[in-house]
This record gives C-alpha cells, sequence and structure tokens, in this order.
C-alpha cells in the first residue's frame, strides 16, 4: 500500500480519537491519527471519569487507568449544593469517580493506539479535507504541508471542528463555555467532586476538584453570557471562602474553553464525526470523555462492519440511544431554574 494512502485518517488525538485509531488498528487497519498539539497536549477539564467508565476503558484499551495518571486523591466522591445552600445539600450514595490528570491520561490514550499498531503524529494541525471520491487530508507539521488520503475519515477534533466546519460550513455548532481556575488552598479538602446549583453562578453548576495541593473550581456560561464567566469565578470563589469550604491562595492558572452545547451532527459527507466534534457531551454534567471514548469505539466497529461500502448508516444507528439522550438532556438544561435545580439536588440526594 502507498504509505500515504491509508485505510482511516483519525483527525484529533484526545479520548475519541484514540479510542477509534485504538479499535480500527486492533482490527488490522492502517490508521493514521493526526493530533495538533505536541505530547501532553493541555486540555482544560475537569479530569473527571464516573466509575463505569473503568469498563469501557478496560474494553477499547484493553487495559485498567494506570494509577500515574490519575490526580491526588484518585477518586472522588460526588457532592451536591443546591440553591438554597449548604444546610440541604450532601454526598450522592455510592458515587466513585475517578480523578485523572486529563493530559497524562490523554498520552496514556494516544500510546495505547500507537501500540495497537496506529501510526501518531503529533505537531500535525490538519488545515483541510476534501472527499472526491476519497478523504484527501491536508495537514502541517514542522512548518511542512502534507497530503494524505483514505478511504475513512473520523473527526475526533474537539468542539472547534475544523473537520465539521470544512464538510459542512453552514452547521450551526452552539457552545457552552466554561472557565477555569487552579488555586493553592490552604485547608486540607474532602475527596469531594463538589457541584454548586446556584443561578447567581451558572446556568448549569459551579464545580470545584482536589487536584492535590490546588483546587480546580469551575463554571459553565451560555455564549450570550459569556462576559459574565470570570465574574462568575469571582462570586464562586467569595461563596467557596464565606461557607469556609476553601481557603484560596495563589491563583496557578486561568482557562476557558467550550463544550458543545447544541443538537449532536454525527455524520458529514461521508465522514464519521465523534465526541465534543459530533456534539456527544452531556449538557447536564458537562461529561465528555465517556462519550468520546465510546462513540470513537462505535464509529470504528462501524467501518469494520461496514467493510467497502459506506459505514454512515451502520454509525448513524449505533449511535442514536446517545443522540437521543444528549438531545433530551438539552431540553431539560433550557428549561432549568432555581426551582427544578433544588428538586434536582433533593431527588439525587433521596436516592
Ligand atoms: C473546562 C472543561 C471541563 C471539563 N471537565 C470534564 C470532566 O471533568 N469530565 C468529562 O468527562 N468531561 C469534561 N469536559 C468535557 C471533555 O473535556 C470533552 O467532552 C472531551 O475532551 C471530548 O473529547 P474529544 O476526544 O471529542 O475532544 P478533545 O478532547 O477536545 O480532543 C480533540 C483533539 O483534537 C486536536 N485537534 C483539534 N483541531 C485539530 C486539527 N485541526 N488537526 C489535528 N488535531 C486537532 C486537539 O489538539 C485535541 O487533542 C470538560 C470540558 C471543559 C471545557
Amino acid at each position: 500500500m502507498d504509505a500515504e494512502n491509508w485505510d482511516l485518517i483519525v483527525v484529533g488525538g484526545g479520548p475519541g480519537g484514540a479510542s477509534a485509531a485504538t479499535i480500527a488498528a486492533k482490527a488490522g487497519l492502517n490508521v493514521l491519527l493526526l493530533e495538533s498539539g505536541d505530547l501532553m497536549r493541555h486540555k482544560p477539564c475537569g479530569g473527571i471519569l464516573p466509575e463505569i467508565t473503568e469498563e469501557l476503558i478496560e474494553e477499547v484499551f484493553d487495559s485498567m487507568i494506570p494509577s500515574d495518571v490519575l490526580s491526588e486523591p484518585a477518586e472522588l466522591v460526588l457532592r451536591y449544593t443546591p440553591p438554597s445552600g449548604e444546610v440541604n445539600g450532601g454526598r450522592v450514595s455510592n458515587s466513585r469517580l475517578f480523578n485523572v490528570k486529563r493530559d497524562e491520561f490523554d498520552q496514556w490514550l494516544r500510546n495505547c493506539a500507537k501500540d495497537s499498531g496506529a501510526t501518531i503524529l503529533h505537531g500535525a494541525r490538519v488545515t483541510d479535507v476534501q472527499f472526491v471520491n476519497m478523504f484527501s487530508v491536508t495537514y502541517v507539521q514542522n512548518g511542512k504541508q502534507n497530503e494524505v488520503s483514505a478511504r475513512n475519515l473520523i473527526a475526533a477534533d474537539g468542539v472547534h471542528s475544523l473537520v465539521r466546519r470544512r464538510l459542512i460550513p453552514n452547521a450551526s455548532a452552539p457552545k457552552m463555555l466554561v472557565g477555569q481556575r487552579l488555586i493553592k488552598v490552604s485547608n486540607e479538602m474532602p475527596a469531594d467532586f463538589h457541584c454548586v446549583f446556584a443561578g447567581m453562578f451558572s446556568p448549569f453548576y459551579a464545580y470545584t476538584v482536589p487536584k492535590g495541593d490546588s483546587l480546580k473550581i469551575g463554571s459553565g456560561m451560555t455564549e450570550d453570557e459569556r462576559l459574565d464567566l470570570m465574574p462568575s469565578l469571582d462570586r464562586f470563589s467569595d461563596w467557596l471562602q464565606q461557607n469556609q469550604i476553601a481557603e484560596l491562595g495563589e491563583m496557578v492558572l486561568q482557562e476557558g474553553w467550550a463544550i458543545p452545547f447544541g443538537e449532536p451532527i454525527v455524520t458529514a459527507e461521508g465522514a464519521l464525526l465523534v465526541g465534543d466534534a459530533a456534539g456527544l457531551c452531556n449538557p447536564l454534567s458537562g461529561e465528555g470523555i465517556r462519550l468520546a471514548i465510546e462513540s470513537g469505539q462505535l464509529a470504528a466497529e462501524a467501518i469494520l462492519e461496514s467493510k467497502d461500502a459506506s459505514p454512515v448508516e451502520n454509525y448513524r444507528q449505533a449511535i442514536a440511544g446517545m443522540v437521543r439522550m444528549v438531545t433530551a438532556l438539552h431540553k431539560i438544561v433550557l428549561a432549568t431554574d432555581d426551582d427544578a435545580r433544588e428538586n434536582f439536588v433533593s431527588s439525587e440526594l433521596a436516592r
């Protein structure tokens, strides 16, 4: 086979791309994964994985999550506070979450894909994609432009997906903006992923995640309310201190990114979209790593099942349940006010 012609090109090496590349390479396909970031590229994230992700990771990557990609504390419990305050909040029983160091975790996933036989190029930024009988992909690496082609293309290039924008230029892809700060703390933090539901912080929720001697705090906003994103983190910091939850010190990092917040789009001109590129992120919780791994797996399996035919219909069918779930949750989030948030927390804590 011509070295520049692949069975499958995967654009993006986050959880979605690494998953798709691993499954396809394990089955013997000749897979090229193009990742614009360098080794250990940074992704703004809380790094929270629900317990059930463990099983999915073992299924796709044939390995347990290694301890060196876990933060301190490695496991957390889910804790909710409703708009009425701490007095009505508490820990969700039987909740168990993994607390990962996201950059190390993603690098480990890409290494798994490589060990499965996929070719992984870091620092390879895709600049154009065209489809004429085959997918033709242009990327730039070390200042040099390269062309590669493939029968199959998976777009796993995240919430701002270039592949989606190239193949369906007019598609609307609304987003929720998420701001995060990493702040040193002088008190000992409980091993909680603490979600605080109150319209004064966020139409979604504000959260804290302990990371070693620091605390990650975050909050989400709609695109219309983007100017209130960082002020909302100031309000949330004040609340954490006033309620004697955290003694906040020096800020180590402040960053903003987005998660998809609209109807999923899972195919484009014969290409399969996975994870954030497809809009497959839980709009209620902001959880997207598990959905990216699962959609990457389903996309690769659809390609394998379809052999020489188009995988579009197989993938659409396989992903339909996840699309329905994200669409339904999206409607719930839009209709949420503080009364609904109060009811949500009280019913979750009563379970
Ligand atoms: C602040 C914040 C906190 C979050 N916290 C959590 C959490 O705690 N738990 C959780 O489950 N989810 C969380 N999410 C959501 C989660 O991060 C995403 O849903 C998840 O990363 C989606 O994975 P993905 O593989 O689809 O995309 P990504 O992880 O975004 O990966 C896309 C990859 O594509 C690469 N890329 C982009 N463009 C190109 C290009 N042109 N050429 C080549 N490569 C390209 C990028 O460098 C990147 O590596 C959070 C999101 C945000 C913004």
